[in-house]
């Protein structure tokens, strides 16, 4: 079975200090409170990352960061890349995040080299793929969803599925405050699911952790956690308060004693 995983994606959100002082809360509250199959990740910014690595010490919470470079080193000004990663070190990266899909030129073909930049370096990828509400609109929700993972992902080879991590984020939900339906998501999350079985192995595509992103809370997560191909969520304006974020991670203990 999969694990859970409740990833919070701060943006640019939080300076040293307050990444800090929320982490002295968030591991308190997850060393009283863990579940072997419960995985809490935070993203802070580039400049408060190493603060947060000795924040979360020996806590059961991952590190991730929100981006990284394509290329391995050089004269790219204002870039990080993921060796630079490694030494901090970081568990997780995010790609493909739809705001810097549209802000920042990330293609796929960029994301695909952004994924085997952190693969060799050790650190999982979690790739972000989703639809704007026009292409929903005009019914295209499923060809944009394969076609940014099968670009993305190209020709990765998987050994155990548990390298990679796929998040599912209707663009239209991002920051709104309109969450998909849990019948609305777990549409997607199973063709995405379904899609991996083809392009890997059914094996493999049942270890993959498909999170959705979108206007996740407290009051919708239950159910859209009920839904059998979603594994968690990835989480922006519900992440920067601590009492909101652990009652998710609560909420997610509580789903996976019940199964
Ligand atoms: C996100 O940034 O990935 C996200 C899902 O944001 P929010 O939860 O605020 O919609």
């Amino acid at each position: 079975m999969r694990n859970i995983l409740v990833a919070g994606n701060w943006k640019m959100n939080k300076t040293p200090g307050e990444t800090v002082e929320f982490l002295e809360e968030l591991t308190n509250y997850c060393k009283q409170n863990n579940h072997p199959e419960v995985e809490v990740m935070i993203a802070p910014t580039y400049l408060a990352i190493s603060e947060a690595r000795k924040a979360i010490a020996d806590a059961p919470v991952l590190l991730s960061a929100q981006n990284v470079s394509m290329n391995i080193n050089g004269a790219f000004t204002g870039e990080i890349s993921a060796s630079m990663l490694k030494s901090i070190p970081v568990d997780m990266c995010i790609i493909g995040h739809s705001e810097r899909r549209s802000y920042h030129n990330e293609t796929d073909s960029k994301i695909y080299r952004k994924l085997h930049v952190l693969l060799a370096n050790g650190i999982t990828p979690i790739v972000c793929v989703g639809e704007t509400l026009t292409q929903r609109k005009a019914d295209e929700t499923m060809e944009v969803v394969i076609e940014q993972l099968d670009e993305s992902l190209n020709d990765l080879n998987l050994v155990t599925g548990k390298e990679i991590v796929i998040a599912y984020e209707p663009i239209w939900a991002i920051g709104t405050g309109v969450t998909a339906s849990p019948e609305q998501a777990e549409e997607v999350h199973s063709l995405i699911r379904r899609r991996l079985a083809k392009r890997f192995n059914p094996k493999i595509a049942e270890n993959i952790i498909i999170l959705y992103g979108g206007s996740m809370k407290p009051a919708n997560m239950e159910e859209l956690l009920a839904c059998p191909n979603i594994d968690g969520g990835l989480i922006g304006g519900a992440s920067l308060e601590t009492e909101i974020f652990t009652k998710m991670i609560g909420i997610a203990i509580e789903t996976k004693k019940r199964n």
